[in-house]
């Protein structure tokens, strides 16, 4: 768009109208000028938010990654050097652990077995009974 005084070539304006019209041009230029600034910056604005979205989506995907493993973590007991799920307290073969297996663990009277690969886990929670000497069941 051109100047507005254009629009007045020809004819005879009001010596105040003019100062008027030429004031409103000044204005008009300013905000022009303020708009290309408010354009560029728009631009350099929207070549940053494309890497920030991809950001966005790469830390979405890993926090559902750590999500789902903390759903299914298990936790080491240090006492009996078994894997426990502490949502259901099942124990779980550290030994089938270490080649990715999870083998659930048949509660025993003195410690946990695992039925897969027959490791045993004392537990000292749960000692085993002193020998008696001279004690025999079946007599
Ligand atoms: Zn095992």
């Amino acid at each position: 768009m051109g100047k507005i005084i254009d629009l007045f070539n020809g004819t005879t304006l009001p010596q105040q109208k003019k100062r008027q019209v030429l004031k409103l041009d000044a204005e008009y230029e300013e905000v022009q000028a303020q708009n290309q600034v408010l354009k560029s910056e728009n631009l350099k604005l929207q070549a940053d938010v494309n890497p920030l979205r991809r950001t966005i989506e790469e830390m979405e995907q890993k926090i559902a990654q750590l999500t789902a493993s903390a759903e299914n973590a298990l936790t080491f007991n240090q006492s009996t050097g078994t894997y426990i799920d502490p949502k259901t307290g099942i124990h779980f073969c550290t030994k089938c652990l270490s080649a990715d297996k999870r083998s659930p663990l048949r509660n025993g009277n003195h410690g946990w077995r695992c039925m897969v690969c027959n490791a045993d886990y004392f537990d000292p929670a749960r000692p085993e009974p002193p020998i008696r000497m001279g004690y025999e069941p079946l007599a």
